[in-house]
């Protein structure tokens, strides 16, 4: 807590009059560029590696970066998150980004402390993707079990949310993008699925201006 509250204090010593500014712009209001669904880990900082400002990101966060598909019943703060981004926020870029050595990925690999019913219930959402990696799916060759299915878990959450129909609309519609990131902790790198190679590749100065076509388009 020592560096948190430290952190507060050196914060607001060093708070430039553009970010004053750019807070004060804030408070009018916000028009984030992307939803984006991350894992609650500490190592996961996506402000950080996308280079992002206030204001760009509305983050959505928590054990796994799991989306409930539009059947479960048990939970709704994360389908929330998604109606706030789309009617709300009218965003239409959704970012659903797993990352390596996932603490929820392999507590679902290894199996649940029998003191935690509620992430175990909670990690059968990733379980389809376990499963699937189990039955041979490789969408990366070399990968641990863990990584690889942390992998295969981004796609198994965009086809989640893409099950919802107030989402499905919107996708038909060409009103919404679901893009599928992985985050390499060991090497701090992006990768970005590419579905017509069914690959995850690394977000470099190439494969940006890729997305960024596909986006604009
Ligand atoms: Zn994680």
């Amino acid at each position: 807590m020592k560096k948190l509250i430290q952190g507060i204090v050196e914060f607001r010593k060093g708070l430039t009059p553009e970010y004053r500014n750019l807070f004060a712009k804030l408070a009018l209001g916000q028009k984030p560029d992307a939803l984006f669904i991350a894992c609650s880990d500490s190592r996961v900082v996506p402000n950080l590696f996308a280079s992002t400002n206030p204001g760009d990101l509305l983050v959505l966060r928590n054990i796994g970066n799991l989306i409930p598909p539009p059947e479960s019943k048990t939970e709704e703060s994360t389908q929330a998150g998604l109606e706030f981004a789309i009617f709300n926020l009218n965003i239409q870029d959704i970012i659903v980004c797993g990352h390596s050595e996932c603490g929820a990925i392999n507590t679902l690999i290894q199996g649940c402390n029998k003191n935690c019913p509620h992430t175990s219930a909670w990690l059968e959402h990733a379980r389809p993707a376990h499963k699937k990696v189990q039955d041979g799916l490789v969408i990366h060759p070399g990968l641990s079990e863990s990584n690889q299915t942390s992998l295969v878990n981004v796609l198994q959450q965009i086809e989640h949310i893409s099950r919802y129909p107030f989402v499905r609309e919107k996708l038909d519609k060409g009103e919404l993008r679901i893009h599928g990131w992985w985050f390499d902790i060991a090497q701090a790198d992006v990768y970005c699925y590419e579905p017509t190679l069914n690959q995850f590749v690394l977000i470099d100065e190439n494969e940006s201006e890729i997305i960024l076509k596909r986006v604009t388009n």
